[in-house]
C-alpha cells in the first residue's frame, strides 16, 4: 500500500500541536518555539519520518501528570490466542471495541482495578508510534522492493531505538517504564514478531538477550526506589512483567547458545545468572514484592516452564549510580560495538544513518527520490512533492 497522504494520521502522536500553532506569550515566535522544541535527537537523519514521529511522541508526552497517568485498554494490545476464543460460541460474547465510546478504553485506571490491560498514557502512546515507525521501514508500503527481509530488520532497528530511548530516559524513571512498556508490547505483538524472520540468528538471539536485561534492570531500578510491591504507582506492573515472560517463547527452539553465567552485581555477593534465564528472575521478583502476573492468555503455562528458585542480587549492595545488578549499561555498549553498522550496510547506500545501533537508515523516508525510485515497482519515487513537503514540515506519514 502506498503512502497515500502525508497528513497527520489518526494516531495519538498526531493530535501534537502543529508548530505554529503552539503559544507564543513574548518575543519572536522562532525563539518560542525554540524553547519549547523538544531536543531532536541526532540519531536521526535530517529529513526523516521516525524522526518526526519521536518528535511527536516527546511534543504529545511534554505534560508529566498526563503522560504518566494510567488508561485502559478494553482488549489486549497483542495476539494472544484469541482467535480459538472466537471460534468458541459458547463463551460469552465480547464487546467489540469501539474506541471508548461504550468499551473501556481510556477509561481512568483507578475505577478498573481488576482489569488487566493498563498502561500509561506515555506507553500506551510509545507503543503505537513503534507501529508507525515499523510501516516507515516496510517496503510493501511504498511498493518498493529493496532486499530480503527489509522488514524484520527494520523492526529490529525500531527494537535499537528502544534500547536507545531506555537509556536516554536514565534520570526519568517513569519514562524508562513508558519505555518498557512499549517494547514488551510491540516484541509480544504481531509486527514485533517479525524481527524473527532476519537471517542473523546470533544478532536475533542477543538482541532478545538484551531486552531481557533492560527489564531486570528496570526491575531492579524499582525495587531499589521502593516501586516494586503489590500496590506500586506503577498499576500495571503485573501485566507488563507478565509480557516480559512471553518473550522466550517466540523463539520455539529457545536459546541456541545458552550464555555462560556471569556475575549479578555487585560481585562481592559471590552470586551468578545465565542472561536466558531472565524470565525466572521476573517471576522471582514477582513472588517476592506478591504482585499478581496477569494478562497474557499463557501466563499459566509461563510461569510453569520458568525455573522455580532463582537468587535475586540484593538490593542494598546495589547503590549508587552504577547500581544496576543487570549490567545493562555495559551489556548495550558491547552490542552496539558488535553489531553497528548493520543496518546502514544493508541499506545498501553510502550515506546513511548516524548511530551505531538504531537510527533510521531502513526508514525509507530518509532515502533520496533517485534511492527509493531505483526499488520502486514502478520506476518513479513512491513519495511524491505533497509528501516530502509534509516530512520536511515534521508530519508523521499515515500509511493506512
Ligand atoms: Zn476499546
Amino acid at each position: 500500500m502506498p503512502p497515500k497522504r502525508a497528513a497527520p494520521s489518526s494516531s495519538a502522536a498526531s493530535k501534537a500541536p502543529a508548530k505554529k500553532s503552539r503559544p507564543s506569550t513574548k518575543g519572536t515566535g522562532a525563539e518560542n518555539a525554540a524553547a519549547l522544541e523538544p531536543a531532536r535527537d541526532p540519531r536521526w537523519a535530517s529529513l526523516s519520518g521516525s524522526a518526526n514521529a519521536d518528535m511527536n511522541y516527546k511534543i504529545t508526552m511534554s505534560n508529566p501528570v498526563e503522560a504518566y497517568s494510567f488508561t485502559l485498554l478494553c482488549q489486549p494490545p497483542l495476539p494472544n490466542g484469541d482467535e480459538d476464543d472466537e471460534e468458541d460460541e459458547d463463551e460469552e460474547p465480547k464487546q467489540r471495541c469501539d474506541g471508548g465510546k461504550t468499551c473501556l478504553c481510556s477509561k481512568p485506571a483507578a475505577d478498573h482495578p481488576d482489569h488487566p490491560w493498563k498502561l500509561s498514557v506515555a506507553g500506551k502512546t510509545k507503543y503505537f508510534i513503534q507501529h508507525t515507525q515499523c510501516d516507515l521501514r516496510d517496503p510493501d508500503n511504498f511498493e518498493m522492493y529493496t532486499f530480503n527481509d527489509h522488514m524484520a530488520y527494520g523492526v529490529l532497528e525500531v527494537i535499537q531505538n528502544l534500547f536507545l530511548d531506555y537509556q536516554n530516559a536514565g534520570d526519568n524513571v517513569k519514562e524508562q517504564c513508558a519505555v518498557c512498556e512499549a517494547l514488551g508490547l510491540l516484541l509480544a505483538s504481531r509486527r514485533g514478531m517479525e524481527m524473527s524472520m532476519i537471517d542473523d540468528g546470533e544478532l536475533f538471539e542477543q538482541t532478545l538477550l538484551l531486552v531481557g536485561r533492560l527489564f531486570l534492570s528496570m526491575l531492579a531500578r524499582l525495587e531499589r526506589e521502593n516501586l516494586l510491591s503489590k500496590d506500586s504507582k506503577i498499576f500495571n506492573l503485573g501485566t507488563i512483567m507478565a509480557i516480559y515472560m512471553m518473550i522466550p517463547a517466540q523463539n520455539e527452539d529457545g536459546f541456541q547458545a545458552t550464555p555462560r553465567k556471569e556475575s549479578i552485581g555487585p560481585k562481592k555477593d559471590g552470586k551468578n545468572w545465565r542472561p536466558s534465564e531472565f524470565p525466572s528472575y521476573i517471576l522471582a521478583y514477582a513472588r517476592k514484592y506478591d504482585i499478581k502476573l496477569v494478562g497474557p492468555h499463557n501466563i499459566e503455562e509461563l510461569v510453569s516452564e520458568a525455573e522455580q528458585d532463582v537468587d535475586l542480587p540484593v538490593p542494598e549492595s546495589n547503590t549508587g549510580a552504577k547500581a544496576d545488578p543487570f549490567g545493562f549499561e555495559k551489556a548495550l555498549k558491547a552490542y552496539s560495538t558488535r553489531y553497528k553498522g548493520v543496518m546502514q550496510f544493508l541499506s545498501k547506500r553510502k550515506k546513511a544513518g548516524k548511530t551505531a545501533i538504531g537510527g533510521d537508515a531502513l526508514d525509507i523516508t530518509t532515502w533520496t527520490p533517485a534511492e527509493r525510485k531505483a526499488f520502486a515497482f514502478k520506476g518513479k519515487d513512491p513519495l511524491g512533492a505533497k509528501e516530502i513537503a509534509a516530512l520536511k514540515q515534521g508530519s508523521v506519514l499515515g500509511m493506512r
